[in-house]
């Protein structure tokens, strides 16, 4: 309805009801007519006012003008406020005023996007609003001259957990695989983190392996934002299946573990024999120029007396087990895209140990000893990282972690709750939970 056909019911109902009491009131003197028809009018005049007043109130509002800089590449909020009429001492107090009260740090290039906020087209910018991220903007408030003062806002999440479930199709690889699924890339990625010590995604997936992942998806008013983490993962692996919780400690850190609470992200082991005393240390030392000689040392060598078993630094699949001058008996293993470790002057192979045989970490496949160039039993140890040597002891790799005793108690009803949505959202994959900001899940 039109707001000014609004006001005119409203008048006309208004002088109707008093009329009506008026004629009540028949036989009161002349005087106090007088005064009651001022009142009357009185009243008219000022529920007109009331009702003319608002609706042009509103009017202003639903002609604010909005002018949207999207920031590119090279862009600084210095230029963009500049370019907009800012004065060099404005842009100065802003930026200030933003790093002090909004943590503003910088621009995001093909990311982020500027609002100059006017009330109408001719009026000066009233409000600047930078959309710095999905979950917060910062408002600059331009109505009291050299003050600037910011804010920043954030935005409510809603957090629902979203199931997807899928198998390795006939000639098909994990990313297809789960894009077929309906796992986001994002996550996909992310399943590849988490499982890269445990399985090489290149050479040991096959037809019929199945897979599933429970993660955020990040809503703001409906709209799905982004996804967040992955709060299980479950792979049917060549060597069994693996399965991962996320679970966050009183103490904010969060971590993956196994369906017993061990620590679940996997990595090599610096020292593959534990409490090996080191004898000699990896140099990265290139052939000497002049004298010719090299000095490299490709690995770390470890005391080992002989027949001492040697455990494999990680999982994987053995990619080699021979002999050469320089190793004598070794064993190479391919961990995943990545890392490569070999073992060397072995005086013998574990039994089952061939080229092809996926192994575990910390199974045994061979025992030290001195063959090949070698001065006495020890453990030769490299690592390769996409074909290169590089140090065992220093190498970036995930950190091994595992829980204390109370920690694992609170872990244990953390994953039977995960294990409970799980069976829900396979059960009825269209209902909606939550997780809230807590970390407690809301099953509605
Ligand atoms: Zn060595």
């Amino acid at each position: 309805m039109h707001p000014m056909s609004k006001a005119k019911i409203i008048m006309k109902k208004m002088t109707a009801r008093l009329v009506k009491s008026c004629k009540k009131l028949g036989d009161v003197n002349i005087l106090s007519r007088v005064v009651l028809y001022i009142a009357i009018c009185m009243v008219i005049v000022a529920a007109g006012m009331f009702c003319f007043y608002r609706p042009a109130r509103e009017a202003v509002f639903s002609h604010e003008n909005h002018t949207i800089v999207e920031v590119k590449s090279g862009d600084t909020l210095s230029k963009i406020l500049g370019n907009n009429g800012f004065s060099m001492r404005d842009i100065d107090t802003i930026s200030k005023n933003l790093k002090k009260d909004a943590d503003f740090t910088t621009l995001r290039a093909g990311r982020d996007k500027i609002d100059f906020v006017r009330a109408d087209e001719n009026a000066p910018i009233s409000k600047i609003i930078i959309e710095n991220g999905p979950w917060n903007r910062i408002e600059i408030d331009c109505g009291t001259p050299d003050t600037w003062q910011c804010q920043k806002i954030e935005i409510e999440r809603d957090t629902r957990i979203s199931y997807k479930q899928g198998e390795i199709a006939q000639g098909s690889s994990f990313y297809l695989s789960a894009l077929e699924a309906g796992i986001p890339e994002g996550i996909i990625l992310d399943v590849y983190d988490l499982l890269a010590f445990e399985m090489d995604f290149e050479r040991d997936i096959r037809a019929g392996q199945k897979f599933y992942v429970l993660y955020e998806e990040n809503f703001a008013s409906d709209k799905k934002v982004d996804n967040g983490h992955i709060l299980a993962v479950s792979f049917d692996a060549l060597r069994g299946n693996v399965q991962m919780y996320r679970y966050v400690k009183p103490d904010g850190h969060s971590g993956y573990y196994d369906e017993n609470g061990n620590g679940a992200i996997k990595s090599l082991k610096r020292t593959p024999i534990n409490n090996a005393k080191i004898t000699s240390k990896f140099s990265g030392a290139r052939k000497h120029p002049v004298l010719g000689f090299t000095r490299a040392h490709k690995g770390v060598d470890f005391r080992a007396p002989t027949g001492t078993p040697i455990p494999a630094a990680g999982s994987g699949r053995v990619i080699a087990r021979s002999y050469n001058r320089g190793h004598g008996n070794f064993v190479k293993i391919r961990h995943n895209g990545t890392f490569e470790t070999l073992y060397a002057h072995m005086s013998k192979f574990a039994k089952g140990v061939n080229v092809g045989t996926v192994v575990r970490q910390g199974q045994i496949i061979g025992y030290s000893g001195s063959t090949g160039v070698s001065t006495g039993p020890h453990l030769h140890y490299e690592v390769i990282k996409n074909g290169v040597h590089v140090n065992p002891m220093t190498v970036k790799l995930p950190a091994i972690d595992n829980l204390d005793a109370a920690n694992k108690k609170t872990f244990m009803e953390r994953k039977a709750l995960i294990d409970s949505t799980i069976k829900s959202l396979q059960d009825n994959p269209e209902q909606i939970i939550r997780l809230n900001g807590d970390e407690t899940i809301n099953k509605k």
